[in-house]
């Protein structure tokens, strides 16, 4: 029942508001047990006695004190009023009631022309009068405090104000509670029922409003659900994309194999090319398949990566190395110019050479004869730095943002194009570049070349694997 908040903060305005009535009510009874004003018999008493011995004052100065003790007891057993005189110095003098009651010491600081109150060494509280005399001493009249008159006092006096007040600050409250609730809880809804129909992508943004923590959860939510439909939208096109890249080479081996069995190969050179393109095409889904295997790893963060130190100019004459024989069929030339004072790096040595075989693979492929591909390294700051810059066909600038999109092809007319992969090898560099702690960029210039930079930390932040870098 109390779940609810307009109930929970309703309660809880009530609960306050009863301790701060209780805590006044307290403060209030306190204060009026303790005034001498609630004792209105004994004061108006104490009056007429202190006018009654004015009258007769100016006598005693002649008096003895043996005369003056009479006097106050006479004074006292007629009106019940204790009466003590005090010598300059605050020392008792005389009092009517010595011989009965404990003595009561003159206040400290006496309050003069009002009442107060004392208590004497018995515990007894007295509702006193004092006054200072022309010969400097001190009178006293004192009468015992009457019992407190606790229930007249909270019935007459506290109960209907406190009640009232109460009441008035229960009303008050239960507004407040019902203005509150609904500043916090109309924008905590209206993001409820957006994320109920959240795996919509019609699902709007939520407008941020009320207090300032709940705009900040309408603005958490809205960035959420941004990156959920976009998530939504790349698993979409993503499961398209393959789905679209296996059809093809799946209809050429059916084709071909249909062509086999049915005997429609039937010449020797008709068979051999059949079996070749069975094997082209399952290679190259093969390779597919290994590529979206590197990358559903990358995402996950489950690739580890082995890292150890890494002598990049060793590692980029390799793989050029490799690639001569392509390069010498293809006509273009490759160089390296590597630094041997280069730093090593700390890296995973094959994924590295992942990264530059693929770019190096790429630049031969779009590089016409007679062309050159140049791999460069330099140190900038904390960074290594490879380039790898060819002199082919470039990349037009309305592809270049694309390039490390998954599955993106530019024109597969172009030269070099009918060597196409699948559009992955270079989402898979930049997820590794990535997974090093570096950044890859490219530049490139349609006709004239295309060159892209991989720039990798010489201390790797925090190295430890793939895995835990890309979950932080
Ligand atoms: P693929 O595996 O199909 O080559 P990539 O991700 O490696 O895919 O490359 C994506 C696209 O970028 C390719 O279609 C290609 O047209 C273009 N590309 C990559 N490298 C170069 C380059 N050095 N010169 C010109 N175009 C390039």
């Amino acid at each position: 029942m109390f779940s609810s908040l307009r109930l929970r903060l309703w309660f809880s305005y009530a609960l306050v508001t009863a301790a701060a009535l209780a805590v006044v009510a307290t403060v209030l009874l306190i204060y009026i047990i303790r005034n001498p004003a609630t004792y209105r018999q004994a004061n108006a008493r104490l009056t007429v006695v202190a006018a009654l011995l004015r009258k007769n004052e100016p006598g005693w100065a002649n008096l003895s004190s043996a005369d003056i003790q009479a006097r106050f007891e006479q004074v006292d057993q007629a009106y019940t009023t204790r009466l003590i005189l005090y010598s300059a110095d605050r020392q008792v003098l005389n009092d009517s009631q010595a011989a009965l009651q404990p003595a009561l010491q003159m206040p400290r600081f006496p309050r003069l022309q009002s009442y107060s109150i004392s208590r004497d060494q018995n515990g007894q509280v007295w509702l006193y009068l004092i006054r200072h005399l022309d010969d400097g001493r001190w009178l006293m009249l004192a009468v015992p405090r009457p019992p407190v008159p606790l229930l007249t006092i909270l019935g007459d006096e506290l109960m209907l104000p406190v009640l009232g007040a109460g009441l008035m600050a229960l009303v008050i409250s239960l507004l407040v509670a019902f203005w509150l609730a609904r500043w916090i809880g109309d924008p905590l809804q209206k993001v409820v029922v957006a994320s109920r129909h959240m795996p919509s992508p019609e699902t709007t943004p939520v407008v941020p409003h009320g207090p300032h923590e709940v705009q900040e959860l309408a603005r958490a939510f809205n960035e959420m659900n941004t990156r959920v439909q976009t998530s939504q939208l790349s698993q979409r096109a993503f499961v398209a994309n393959v789905s679209h890249e296996l059809k093809t080479p799946l209809t050429s081996v059916q084709g071909f194999a249909q062509a086999l069995l049915d005997g429609t190969a039937s010449s020797p050179e008709a068979q051999k090319q059949a079996a070749q393109v069975i094997y082209d095409e399952s290679g190259r889904m093969h390779r597919m398949v290994l590529d979206l295997l590197d990358l559903a790893r990358l995402d996950a963060g489950t690739l580890e990566l082995q890292r150890a130190p890494v002598d990049l100019p060793a590692l980029l004459y390799n793989i050029a190395e490799k690639f001569t024989p392509q390069a010498r069929a293809g006509n273009v030339g490759i160089r390296v110019e590597a630094s041997p004072a280069l730093p090593a790096i700390t890296g995973d040595g094959d994924r590295l050479a992942q990264v530059f075989t693929n770019l190096l693979d790429n630049a031969l492929k779009f590089t016409p004869p007679g062309g050159c591909v140049v791999l460069r390294t330099a140190q900038a700051g904390m960074d290594v730095q490879v380039e790898v810059a060819d002199s082919g066909a470039g990349i037009s600038p309305q592809a270049l943002p694309h390039i490390f999109d998954r599955f993106f092809q530019a024109d597969p007319s172009r030269p070099g194009g009918q060597k196409h992969g699948a559009g992955l090898g270079l989402a898979i560099v930049k997820e590794i570049v990535k997974a090093h702690g570096g950044k890859i960029s490219v530049r490139s210039q349609p006709g004239t070349g295309s060159t892209f930079t991989v720039s990798l930390p010489l201390a790797i932040p925090g190295a430890s694997t793939a895995a835990s870098k890309r979950k932080a």
